[in-house]
């Protein structure tokens, strides 16, 4: 779908993925003026197909939309495209179990100029990929590594918006993390450079001994997650305590090494829920409970999964249903 300043939202299309052209000069090759979007259509256990919460998505992109001076998407418009889309792939659905299709919608600056200033022209497009299950069987730990000198958002700054420009700072701090031997790389603060931010591409949860959960709250230079999201009501509707604090790394290596902290895990749309098992921190390594899946991260990846795969009731409406 195109948009320009005199027309709004026009032309929309379903095509054939294929390689579009684009004049070198468009603004969002110099100043990235783009933001995207992921979520999942799911095959249901009774054959239908549904998307996990694609007004959260909606209203998530058209705050990016403000927050990089680009105009809104009307969420309607948001939502059937995703429709359509899913609706026109739906042979293309993984055969195999555990699998989804993936949506990338993105929106970029498509007009030719060479100043700063945000453009008059934008083009919006959705991408359907399938994927096959993140897990198979039993989730993996992973180890991360925790970015000391590269910082992925300052206060004030694009980190709560899920734009391109936010990835490209965290580029290098994923590649190092890879060097360090680790799966991930998780941020800490930009200002103190102390309280715990989320992964590369994912939230955090930290779960203690009373059965207590605690992640970092919405501060605004973190992306608020939709799983993230989910999880906390997940947990509430369970009568766990989950808490939106600030945590802080030197905290996390107290608590793994005394034992108040039994178990971390990472969540996002992709994987949904992983185990964190390990931590390379300024300190050292530090391993959290077994090393393994602790039983709650467990307990929130298969209460969350249900809901998704229409297995269990979906008491929030979650799962938009395409028939
Ligand atoms: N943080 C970052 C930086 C991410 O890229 C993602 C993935 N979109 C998340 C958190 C998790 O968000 P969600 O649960 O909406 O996928």
């Amino acid at each position: 779908i195109r948009y320009s300043e005199d027309k709004g939202w026009h032309d929309a299309a379903i095509t054939a993925r294929a390689p579009i052209t684009v004049d070198p000069s468009i603004a969002v090759l110099h100043y990235a003026q783009e933001i995207f979007e992921g979520l999942k259509a799911y095959r249901l256990d009774d054959g239908g197909t549904a998307l996990f919460r694609p007004d959260a998505n909606a209203r998530r992109f058209n705050n990016s939309a403000r927050r990089l001076a680009m105009p809104e998407l009307p969420e309607e418009l948001f939502l059937e495209s995703c429709r359509q889309l899913v609706t026109t792939e739906r042979d293309w659905f993984p055969q195999v179990d555990g699998g989804a299709l993936y949506l990338r919608p993105f929106m970029f600056a498509s007009e030719a100029f060479l100043g700063v200033k945000p453009s008059s022209e934008y083009l919006y497009m959705v991408i359907a990929s399938s994927v096959g299950s993140y897990w198979k069987g039993e989730a993996r730990a992973v180890s991360i590594w925790v970015s000391q000198d590269y910082t992925r958002a300052a206060p004030g700054g694009t980190g709560e918006a899920k734009c391109g420009g936010n990835y490209a700072a965290s580029l290098a701090a994923q590649q190092e993390a890879i060097r360090q031997g680790c799966d991930q790389v998780v941020f800490l603060d930009a200002v103190e450079r102390r309280w715990v931010e989320e992964l590369g591409g994912m939230n955090v949860f930290f779960v203690f001994d009373d059965g207590s959960m605690v992640t970092p709250p919405l501060t605004g230079t973190i992306l608020p997650g939709i799983t993230r999201d989910s999880i906390l009501r997940i947990a509430r509707d369970q009568g766990i305590e989950v808490r939106e604090e600030l945590y802080g790394i030197d905290q996390w290596r107290a608590d793994a090494g005394s034992g108040r902290l039994t178990e971390a895990f990472a969540c996002g749309t992709a994987a949904v829920v992983t185990p964190i098992g390990e931590v390379v921190g300024p300190d050292g390594r530090f391993t959290i409970g077994g090393g393994g899946t602790g039983q709650l991260t467990q307990r929130m990846l298969d209460a969350l999964s249900a809901i998704q795969r229409g297995r269990a009731p979906d008491p929030h409406g979650w799962l938009q249903r395409l028939g």
